[in-house]
């Protein structure tokens, strides 16, 4: 998975996260104002047909009441029985008894008339003024040609209250009087009894113009004594003045009102008698509320839990987001530079690859970049590297791209697959750096190579790289035939080298070392060569480098010691003396601590005394740590081996280091016999003259290497050199003919 691919699923996630949690929010928030409404709604319906209800069954029972005394009106208009005062008190006491009234009265129009109630019996000639006000106001609207129902009033001739009906009586349409009828609240018993409407839920009272209650039901919401339905602090300010308008007006009304902290409503209806009011409240928006409370609380809890979902996966994107990036960063970036790392460089090459046919590809590495870090530290060798960073990076094209690998070595892709632009280019780059870093306060010039694959790979470029690793003459170095026959080899040999050594396909060969003074063998060094399968040899410089490199050189050099030990043992058991032998021994091997541990365990398996091996080290290995070598030369020392420093003054070998190592034998690099010219020769001889004489003085054996002539022989002699090695004496030999020549044979 690249960056582009995890950025994109993390917009996709981040997208569907908040889609789907403003589908939810909406959805949870749709449900519950839908519930909300539709609860309110319904109850609101049922309310009000439940009341309306009520109001018709009450003016039935009212109207039926009004159209007894209208018939009895009628009948007396037409027997005229008004006349007769002893008919009309007959007529008022049965019609009285027949039906359920009060009390019964007809009173005329000239303020005369005649009651009957069964707790007083029938009184004759009293006027309006025998009545109460309520009841006077309904007989004068009957007068007046109305049927009229009066308001409450309490009796004295009946315990409670009573209301009275009143209508017109007519003689030749002309209105002569009017029948009024008392009668108990028993319409209003539902009322009364405390009836409920709704189911239960819903109490019913009957309210006057004012808002006053007629008719209070026993059941109540609201369980203080209130006289009018603006007592007590229930009504808001507002819903107050909706009810005043309401009455005022008589239009119905929903409100709505706090009781005890729960919110109650309640619908008020005007009636078609005397201005009064139905006024229902509901008890049922309790429960509804409960049920639309829960509905709010379950809406609440599923908003929190959204709310809180949506911050987790808010959350877990942003950790996600940063995790990634940061494992972005881990997988693909290089912390020092901040530039992209291989694995990123090869997933780009892979994908441009295609678009761009000829390129290049470009290793660029520092010479001794080691030194950097030993010599200024670390944090000044990581500003190097972000300054070649900085100065690649601005010399490159919109298409190209680089990357660091480890230590100082950069990957370069560049779109161009001319060596001479090519070339030019990077040696810019290479000059520039040079160049600053030379000038600016940097205390040291970087020297910059590099190894370039046209339409290749970053293994090709490395190789070009590594060819001009130890030449500091050459700047650049391009993938080519030899190059490849090199690695092809290479490949070829690290492949092969880990059977071959279970194969015993390396042999040793020696080569005989000789007393300068008496001419005579001092000792032999064991030089492995590598027989392959058909026969023929591999040479040590073939492959060695590649074994030091890759570490195979440590298993290899064991081997060398125990082939030595077990030759030394065959020469001692075959009853003759064993000469001395050196071991080459690889600088990685010879660092190694446990290293004296093992090589004493092969001597001692093989009861060899240790004094009979030379240990060869060579010279570069006085770049590491002189104290540590000391150490380990120290301990070799101990258990007899002597130490031996191989091929010195090929390298950057000083008279300092031989003063430092406690080495015993010195092996002059053949480079010293190599005569160029006649100066030389001088510079040459007053070297080694130093060399030699300051090695006596340390105790230290010198051995020439590469004594070819008899010239290079004398010349050796007169310098004092104690021994000498080379073709003039023998070539290496296997160890079979060296065997028979110098040690069964002692021939010289
Ligand atoms: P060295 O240890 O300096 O070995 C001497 C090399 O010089 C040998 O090369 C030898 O054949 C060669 N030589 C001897 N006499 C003459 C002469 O008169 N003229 C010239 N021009 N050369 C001469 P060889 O055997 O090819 O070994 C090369 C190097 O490989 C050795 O150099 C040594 O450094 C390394 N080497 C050889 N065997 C081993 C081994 O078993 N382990 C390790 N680590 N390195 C080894
Ligand atoms: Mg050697
Ligand atoms: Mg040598």
């Amino acid at each position: 998975m690249d960056e582009k691919t995890i950025k994109s699923q993390l917009v996709k996630v981040t997208k569907i996260t908040i889609i789907s949690s403003i589908v939810i929010c909406a959805l949870v928030l749709g449900t519950f104002s839908y519930v909300m409404n539709q609860a309110h709604e319904s109850d609101h319906i049922q309310m009000k047909t439940e009341v309306e209800e009520y109001k018709v069954r009450i003016s039935k029972q009212i109207d039926k009441n009004i159209q007894i005394l209208t018939t009895l009106a009628k009948s007396y208009e037409i027997s005229k029985i008004t006349d007769s005062e002893d008919l009309l008190e007959k007529s008022i006491a049965e019609t009285n008894k027949a039906n359920s009234f009060v009390s019964m009265a007809y009173i005329s129009i000239k303020n005369y008339g005649i009651i009957n109630a069964p707790n007083i019996g029938t009184k004759r000639g009293i006027t309006l003024d025998d009545f109460n006000e309520y009841s006077r106001a309904a007989i004068k609207q009957s007068f007046n040609g109305e049927n009229a129902v009066s308001k409450m009033f309490d009796s004295e001739i009946y315990d409670g209250k009573l209301f009275v009906y009143s209508v017109p009586v007519y003689e030749n349409s002309q209105i002569i009087g009017a029948i009024a009828a008392s009668d108990t609240l028993e319409i209003f018993e539902d009322i009364v009894n405390g009836h409920t409407v709704l189911s239960g839920q819903g109490y019913i009272h009957l309210l006057d113009g004012e808002g006053d209650f007629l008719v209070r039901s026993q059941n109540t919401l609201v369980k203080e004594d209130l006289s009018s339905i603006f007592d007590g602090p229930y009504l808001s300010e507002s819903e107050r003045e909706s009810v005043e308008k309401a009455l005022k007006s008589r239009e119905s009304m929903y409100g709505d009102f706090m009781y005890k902290g729960r919110e109650c409503h309640f619908y008020i209806s005007p009636m078609d008698i005397n201005g009064w009011y139905i006024f229902c409240a509901n008890k049922l928006w309790g429960p509804t509320l409960s049920f639309g409370r829960s509905v709010m609380i379950l809406g609440a809890v599923l908003f929190s839990l959204l709310i809180i979902m949506f911050f987790i996966l808010y959350y877990s994107y942003y950790r996600f987001r940063k995790n990634s990036s940061l494992l972005i960063k881990l997988a693909y970036y290089d912390n020092i530079t901040g530039t992209i790392n291989t694995l990123r460089f090869d997933q780009k090459f892979e994908q441009i690859r295609d678009r761009q046919k000829n390129y290049c590809i470009a290793a660029l590495n520092i010479h001794n970049f080691k030194w950097i870090n030993d010599l200024f530290g670390i944090e000044d060798g990581n500003k190097v590297l972000r300054y070649i960073k900085s100065e690649i990076e601005a010399n490159l094209k919109p298409d190209e791209f680089f990357c660091r690998d480890s230590a100082d070595l950069f990957y370069l892709f560049l779109a161009d697959d001319k060596k001479q632009i090519l070339s030019k280019r990077i040696s810019m780059i290479i000059s520039n750096i040079k160049e600053t870093t030379a000038h600016d306060n940097y205390g040291y010039e970087l020297s910059l190579y590099c190894g370039m694959s046209i339409n290749g790979t970053r293994e090709q470029a490395l190789v070009a790289l590594q060819s001009i690793k130890h030449n500091m003459q050459v700047d650049i170095a391009y993938y080519d035939s030899k190059l490849h026959e090199l690695m092809r080899k290479k490949n070829d040999i690290e492949s092969h080298m880990m059977a071959a050594l279970k194969n015993r396909e390396f042999e040793m060969f020696l080569q005989p070392k000789i007393d300068l003074k008496s001419g005579k063998i001092a000792s032999a060094e064991a030089l492995v060569r590598w027989r392959l399968p058909d026969g023929s040899y591999r040479y040590p410089n073939e492959f060695i480098p590649i074994f030091e490199a890759n570490g195979f050189s440590e298993k290899l050099d064991i081997y060398m010691i125990e082939q030595t030990c077990i030759l030394l043992r065959k020469w001692t058991d075959d009853g003759v003396n064993p000469l001395p032998i050196s071991v080459n021994q690889s600088k990685r091997l010879f660092a190694n601590g446990k290293y004296p541990e093992e090589i004493t365990k092969i001597v001692e398996s093989y009861n060899i005394p240790a004094s009979l091996i030379t240990l060869e080290i060579l010279e570069n290995i006085a770049s590491g740590d002189t104290d540590q070598i000391n150490n380990q030369i120290e301990s070799l020392h101990k258990i007899g081996f002597k130490i031996s420093m191989d091929d010195f003054g090929s390298g950057y070998s000083s008279l300092n280091m031989l003063y430092r190592l406690k080495i015993d034998e010195l092996k002059l690099d053949k480079g010293f016999m190599k005569k160029v010219s006649v100066d030389d020769d001088e510079r040459r001889k007053t070297m080694l003259n130093q060399i030699i004489s300051f090695a006596k003085k340390l105790g230290v054996s010198t051995v020439a290497e590469g004594i070819e002539t008899e010239e290079d022989q004398n010349y050796m002699i007169s310098l004092c050199c104690d021994y000498g090695q080379g073709y003039y004496y023998d070539k290496p030999l296997n160890k079979e003919k060296f065997s028979k020549k110098y040690i069964y044979g002692k021939d010289l």
